[in-house]
């Protein structure tokens, strides 16, 4: 299996996952860069799946759909085109075994995507970061993050946007000293100058520093409470706080 990055917008990563019988397009925000992709690696695509509804997520899907007359995959007939409705639980798609997880949060029915060790989880789980709440509540996305984190830890992270070096600077913000922080910022930062996608990440590596999955760290509560003093030390609390620091965060 072979997983391509097809860059999009100013910071969308549309995927194409390709194995024996299967040429798959996940979260096709424009059919453009898409086409042009699919004529270079001479690959038809068999199937669409998409994590949620968001433009920048679904923007090709039609276009695509009818095009190839390929079916489209994702949680509800908010995916234009829908031909198959998923729910949480396993299925074979051309040939794979996919794992679908229903993560409510950024929005209230996202989903993400397991094929063996790579997991493609929109826009939930980011290097270093986390989706905004734009449907859901901060108890909704904690829970989602933290069945992400519960995953093996080798497992290959694929995000739909290149919001790296934005993230690090805010977890940077929160551990000066983490040096796994440091490390990251710095390849990430060599990276992007290299025209380089800052992906794939892993679960192990967010695990030891993602601050939105170290909600339960007295470093990271150290740091929500000293911006945001009288936050309890819940997890959700301080979730709660990251979130919203950081959605003001410069
Ligand atoms: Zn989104």
């Amino acid at each position: 299996m072979d997983i391509h990055f097809i860059p999009a917008f100013t910071d969308n990563y549309i995927y194409a996952v390709t194995a024996d019988a299967a040429c798959w397009i996940i979260d096709p925000g424009t059919a453009e860069p898409v086409l042009r992709w699919i004529q270079q690696h001479r690959c038809p695509p068999t199937a669409i799946l998409c994590t949620h509804h968001h433009a920048d997520h679904v923007g090709g899907v039609a276009a695509l759909a009818a095009q190839f007359k390929i079916p489209v995959y994702g949680a509800n007939t908010r995916i234009p085109a829908l031909t198959h409705p998923l729910e949480e639980g396993k299925y074979d798609i051309d040939g794979l075994p996919v794992t679908i997880m229903e993560l409510p949060g950024h929005t209230r029915d996202h989903l993400a995507f397991r094929v063996d060790h790579h997991l493609f989880c929109g826009d939930t789980l980011f290097a270093a970061g986390c989706g905004r709440l734009f449907e859901g509540t901060p108890a909704q996305m904690l829970h989602s993050l933290d069945r992400l984190a519960a995953l093996p830890q080798a497992t290959q992270v694929y995000c739909a946007h290149e919001y790296t070096l934005s993230n690090l600077r805010f977890a940077r913000h929160l551990e000066p000293d983490h040096p796994l922080l440091r490390d990251r910022q710095q390849q990430a930062e060599r990276q992007i100058l290299a025209g380089q996608p800052t992906l794939p990440s892993t679960i192990g590596l967010e695990r030891a520093s993602n601050p939105f999955l170290r909600v339960r760290e007295p470093s990271v509560i150290a740091a929500a409470q000293a911006h945001d003093p009288g936050v309890p030390n819940d997890p959700l609390s301080i979730f709660t706080a990251l979130r919203s620091w950081k959605d003001r965060f410069q």
